[in-house]
């Protein structure tokens, strides 16, 4: 999708800082990270948010879910634990509208979300 943050990272053409990939899938830090381990999980290819993938192409979903452990795994937070989230629409907070999970972790989060 032309104008899309998200495409233009995962194609790289606008910078991050990638710290696993995949053929479908790709992982980058936050540029304002909410934690101290804060990674976006994103697929290649746009799709607008994550329930749209899980219509379309539901193993997708799972590898963006896979990446995302082997991260955790990679920064050192599977012991200590840590939270996916997947924000959809104005309700959810989504503020970029191509499908992304964050990885939060390397603190004690708080529960429940304002
Ligand atoms: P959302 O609010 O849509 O769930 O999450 C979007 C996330 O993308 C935010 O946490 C925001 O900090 C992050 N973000 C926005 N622009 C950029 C960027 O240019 N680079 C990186 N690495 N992260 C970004
Ligand atoms: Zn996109």
């Amino acid at each position: 999708m032309s104008d899309c943050l998200f495409c233009a990272i995962a194609s790289g053409g606008i910078p991050a800082d990638v710290v696993a990939s995949t053929d479908r899938v790709v992982a980058f830090r936050d540029i304002q990270p909410q934690a101290p381990v804060h990674v976006l999980i994103i697929p290649r290819a746009h799709h607008d948010d994550v329930p749209s993938i899980a219509d379309v192409d539901p193993t997708l979903v799972a590898e963006m879910f896979a990446l995302a452990a082997q991260v955790a795994r990679a920064e050192g937070i599977d012991a200590t634990g840590s939270r996916l989230v997947t924000n959809t629409g104005a309700d959810g907070g989504q503020t970029v509208p191509h499908a992304h999970v964050h990885l939060l972790g390397g603190r004690r989060l708080s529960w429940p979300p304002g």
